[in-house]
């Protein structure tokens, strides 16, 4: 059907934005085998660390206090400090606003112990279900350490393919710390030495590949923090490029980089206590550069970061920017980032991952950016049709579908 108006056009791609079902290629969800490893439901939406470091800062409490608290306890202080002791107007908080009412509950009858049995009388399965609905997710990608023992655990016992759920094989510890990584390689069988000599080189890569066997994994990835380098005469340096990088390739699978952490700034607020830095590109040209053959989906922290990281996809086919990350996941700086990407790399990105840690998140990270990256398209869109180009809602659909899902598995899949 061709787009003749504005007015049409307004309602062809808020319509498709809104139906599209997603891929969601980086969340830090579980499927229902991994047991209490999937979080989900009110007191986990509650004592998300995003609200924990919200909380804190309205509050005198000791962190110690706080912590020696169960999580309900936990809970039920971040709902009163930060929902009905001042108005939720952060992004956090008008998250489970928007989860709640996504769930059909009332947020306006702020009544946690409805909320509470509401949550108490579902299954894992049936709510998982429930959520994709609401959420409309077509799949998720989880994120799967190798070195994290309850985990590996898991895996061992046997996890069976599951349509809704893909895997990630996370590498934090291996490139991040190599001390921690020897131990539990030693522990698991396998000899290494301080340094990378040839016998160590060939037990990361059958580490890489039994787990690449076991977990099926879309892709590898690491987290790094603000100032990563390379090359740079680490260890790291030599792990990507003896062992990591040369099984990607012989996989053909992209490696996953997420720059920009600034760990534990204030360790006394635990997984809240992550900052963020401003990086360097030139280690990511250098990477791209020097590899051609290998496949790169990048996010970074910082927002000046942005433009940066945009015009380096511009240079390099090898390169796949995606997601506005951790801080940037918010209304402003999504609207500001997926613009200026949009304008630099047409449909050729990944717009948004979720990041989500708790199941129910889905439903107000996805919902909220759904309405931004409709307005930006709108936008788009209104520009060309005002220049007189004609298109039609199947091209928007075509368009909507490939940046929610498309771009990314084509990149997977593509051979450099
Ligand atoms: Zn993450």
């Amino acid at each position: 059907m061709p787009v003749n108006n504005s007015y049409e056009l307004k309602r062809f791609v808020d319509s498709a934005v809104r139906e599209v079902r997603v891929t969601d290629i980086h969340t830090h969800l579980y499927s229902a085998q991994f047991d209490d490893m999937l979080l989900w439901g009110i007191d986990d939406l509650l004592t998300y660390h995003y609200l924990v470091a919200e909380f804190f800062r309205y509050t005198s409490m000791p962190y110690e206090d706080f912590w020696a608290l169960a999580k309900q306890e936990q809970a039920d202080l971040i709902w009163q400090t930060l929902f009905i002791q001042a108005s939720p107007v952060s992004e956090a908080t008008r998250g489970v606003i928007t989860v709640l009412k996504g769930l059909g509950l009332d947020p306006g009858a702020r009544d946690l112990e409805a909320y509470r049995t509401y949550f108490s009388g579902l299954r894992t399965e049936d709510y998982i279900k429930t959520v994709f609905e609401v959420a409309r997710i077509k799949d998720v990608v989880m994120t799967n350490d190798p070195f994290d023992d309850e985990e590996c655990l898991k895996w061992q016992r046997g996890i069976q393919a599951d349509m809704g759920f893909h895997s990630a094989l996370r590498l934090d510890v291996l490139l991040n710390d190599w001390q921690l990584a020897r131990i539990k390689l030693g522990k698991k069988g396998y000899l290494t030495s301080e340094i990378l000599d040839e016998q160590t080189i060939a037990e990361v890569k059958r580490f890489l590949l039994y787990w690449v066997d076991k977990m099926n994994p879309i892709y590898m990835a690491v987290s790094l923090a603000s100032d990563f380098a390379y090359p740079d005469d680490s260890i790291r340096t030599y792990l990507l490029e003896e062992c990591i990088l040369p099984v990607c390739r012989q996989l053909n699978m992209p490696l996953a980089l997420m720059i920009g952490t600034k760990r534990s700034v204030n360790p006394d607020l635990r997984l809240a206590g992550d900052s963020l830095g401003k990086s360097d590109i030139s280690a990511l040209e250098n990477l791209c550069s020097s590899y051609p053959n290998n496949k790169f989906m990048v996010t970074m922290l910082a927002r000046e970061d942005q433009h940066e990281l945009c015009v380096t996809a511009r240079k390099f086919k090898n390169l796949m920017v995606f997601g506005s990350w951790w801080f940037l996941n918010n209304p402003s700086l999504i609207e500001e980032i997926t613009r200026m990407r949009m304008e630099l790399l047409g449909l050729s990105f990944i717009p948004q991952h979720s990041d989500a840690r708790v199941l129910d998140q889905l439903i107000y990270k996805w919902g909220h950016s759904r309405q931004i990256i409709a307005s930006v398209l709108y936008d788009k869109y209104k520009d060309l049709l005002d220049a007189g180009w004609r298109f039609t809602e199947e091209e928007i659909i075509r368009d909507v579908k490939y940046l929610f899902g498309g771009s990314f598995w084509e990149f997977t899949r593509k051979a450099l």
